[in-house]
């Protein structure tokens, strides 16, 4: 197997220099185990059962699950899950990692289950062209919303409006985010969908209207910072404002995924629900990919192909 090692936790935003390639022998698999190889990744990798000696992975079959940045795993099958048994010819597997897996989920549940949107509300979704904010945006509009996104280049501002939105800008070339907001939406936002943290979180908060709900799904602004930030934010808001804030992660609602992906998957098929996909070619190319979906080089979801 090939497989990539991060050598050294980022000092700040990663570099090529803390990664590693390396080659590395596997086991046969054992009674109960598979060897899974990779056909795409992500940082949550998707791949096809090569050998088997377990029932519940039949060789050829699809499963996705977090085995790393490598090529090839055994795996006792803990953390394995199979792709849905009768996936349609025509939808590309790769979804499985994208608006037909994780990423979607992570949408559907922010905004079913945290946020609990109804029609006529307006929506707020930042890092909105990604893997999960394109899927919000347009889910939000099947229920009725009005969906303004905040994204960093101009063809993501394009590719949106396509999409639906009702009003997209870029937040790195406007003069102000609170302006941006005020101007998207004068009346304020009901729900607000949160990617991205500090100083958009910071300008969010204050258009919020009153009793508005917030969900804290991602902070990627802050990831790469070498000291944590504290704030300040802007507190009397949540105040006056009445506010509901939750954070939340996809797998709180593990037992209704199966249910979920098949409703997604009639959205996709009915053409309500699209889902674009940065594919970069190449296990090599793994770092150079990931470190520029940090960068914002992907439009919808950043997957290597092997
Ligand atoms: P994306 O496909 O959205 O890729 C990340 C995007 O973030 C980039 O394309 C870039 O787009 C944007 N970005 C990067 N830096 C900044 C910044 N400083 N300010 C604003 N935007 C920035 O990633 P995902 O859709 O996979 O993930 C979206 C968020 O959801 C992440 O924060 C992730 O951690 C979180 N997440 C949370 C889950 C949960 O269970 N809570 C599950 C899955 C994801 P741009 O050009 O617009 O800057």
């Amino acid at each position: 197997a090939k497989t990539w090692i991060l050598k050294q936790h980022f000092e700040g935003f990663p570099e090529d220099s803390d990664f590693e390639l390396r080659q590395e022998e596997l086991p046969e698999p054992k009674d109960g185990e598979v060897l899974v190889e990779a056909v795409f990744l992500s940082v949550d990798p998707y791949m096809r059962v090569i050998l088997s000696k377990n029932p519940a992975f039949p060789v050829g079959c699809h499963v996705v699950g977090r085995c790393g940045w490598r090529t090839h795993t055994v795996s006792d099958g803990t953390g394995l899950t199979r792709v849905l048994t009768d996936w349609p010819q025509d939808i590309p597997l790769s979804l499985a990692l994208g608006g037909l897996g994780m990423p979607g989920l992570t949408a559907l549940y922010g905004l079913e289950e945290v946020l609990t949107i109804k029609s006529g509300e307006t929506v707020l979704v930042n890092a909105a062209a990604g893997a999960v904010g394109t899927v919000v945006g347009q889910i939000a509009k099947l229920k009725g919303c009005k969906v303004v996104g905040s994204v960093g280049s101009d063809a993501k501002v394009s590719y949106l409006k396509e999409l639906g939105f009702d009003h997209v800008f870029n937040y790195k070339t406007v003069s102000s985010l609170e302006e941006a907001l005020k101007q998207a939406s004068p009346d304020g936002y009901d729900c607000y969908f949160e990617n991205v943290g500090g100083d958009f979180f910071s300008a969010a908060l204050p258009q919020m209207k009153v009793f508005g709900r917030i969900a804290v799904c991602g902070g990627i602004s802050l990831y790469n910072d070498k000291e944590p930030q504290t704030g300040p934010y802007p507190h009397l808001s949540m105040i006056f404002k009445q506010l509901k804030m939750e954070g939340f992660l996809v797998g709180r609602w593990e037992h209704k995924n199966e249910e979920s992906l098949k409703r997604m998957l009639t959205w996709v098929k009915e053409g309500k629900l699209k889902c674009r996909e940065h594919v970069t070619t190449g296990f090599e190319n793994m770092p150079a990919a990931f470190m520029g979906m940090l960068q914002g080089e992907n439009t919808g979801k950043a997957l290597i192909k092997i």
